[in-house]
């Protein structure tokens, strides 16, 4: 479980201070998939990055499975994000000079794991997602769905317990869109894993079982979708 308790964060933006997060408690279960939707600068990825301890709060606490990240030290934290959480960003973040199976296999590399082994993990990863074919190729060499799932599959790589998405769709089409949230609704699993989006796009957020709006650094309403089964 990830909760954030009564947390606030405050930037220094030169002689300015922007409150970001204004005293939000937010608890996410494992196995849900919540998305996070807001206008532009309201504070979505400010607190993607607190659940993920990419940042630490000015007051408050952000806890990661019972463990409060501000407590520990940032090697810590950075063990934490590294082992036991996956990230996926708007502009996929792929490394240019390393092909589609290179990049996935790396969070194992970076986490001290054989070349072998990580390779291996790597491709069935890449297996997992459907994209095989692709696993020589270069980020360049691919359309943005292709490299998007690629970073999905980098996000999975050491089969973390959450997977934190800031925009997945936000540079995508709208087909390539709807393909992205499928495979991200297929990625929570109970008792081990959740899924967090942070999204401007109401069309996306409603693929998530539980819908967080937030507004000026507040929450602004936290409702479960309910989603039925679609009928034929
Ligand atoms: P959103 O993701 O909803 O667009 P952000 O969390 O990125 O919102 O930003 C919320 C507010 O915090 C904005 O006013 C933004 O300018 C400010 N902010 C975010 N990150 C920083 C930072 N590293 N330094 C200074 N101000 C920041
Ligand atoms: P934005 O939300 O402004 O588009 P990004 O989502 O690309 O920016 O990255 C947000 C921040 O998280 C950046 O400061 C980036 O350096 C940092 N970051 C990205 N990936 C990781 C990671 N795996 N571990 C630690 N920090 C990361």
């Amino acid at each position: 479980m990830m909760e954030l308790v009564q947390v606030t964060k405050v930037y220094e933006q030169g002689r300015r201070t922007v409150q970001a997060v204004r005293g939000v408690s937010l608890r996410i279960g494992t196995g849900e998939f919540v998305s996070i939707m807001g206008p532009s600068g309201s504070g979505k990825s400010t607190l993607l990055h607190l659940l993920g301890g990419l940042d630490v709060p000015t007051t408050g606490q952000a806890i990661f499975q019972g463990d409060d990240l501000q407590a520990m030290s940032d090697r810590q934290r950075t063990m934490i994000r590294r082992h036991r959480i996956g990230f996926v960003f708007q502009f996929f973040n792929l490394l240019p000079t390393l092909t589609a199976i290179e990049n996935v296999a790396l969070p194992l590399l970076l986490a001290g794991e054989k070349r072998r082994v990580a390779h291996e993990r790597a491709r069935a990863s890449i297996d997992r997602i459907g994209m095989l074919r692709r696993a020589d190729h270069l980020p360049d060499e691919l359309s943005g769905g292709e490299m998007q799932r690629i970073a999905i599959a980098r996000a999975l790589v050491t089969d973390p317990e959450a997977i934190l998405c800031d925009e997945p769709t936000g540079n995508l089409d709208s087909a390539n869109s709807k393909a992205i949230l499928e495979l991200l609704r297929t990625l929570p699993e109970p008792g081990k894993r959740s899924v967090v989006m942070v999204t401007h796009d109401p069309n996306s957020a409603h693929y998530a079982d539980r819908l967080i709006t937030i507004r000026d650094g507040l929450l602004d309403s936290d409702i479960s979708t309910n989603r039925v089964p679609a009928k034929a």
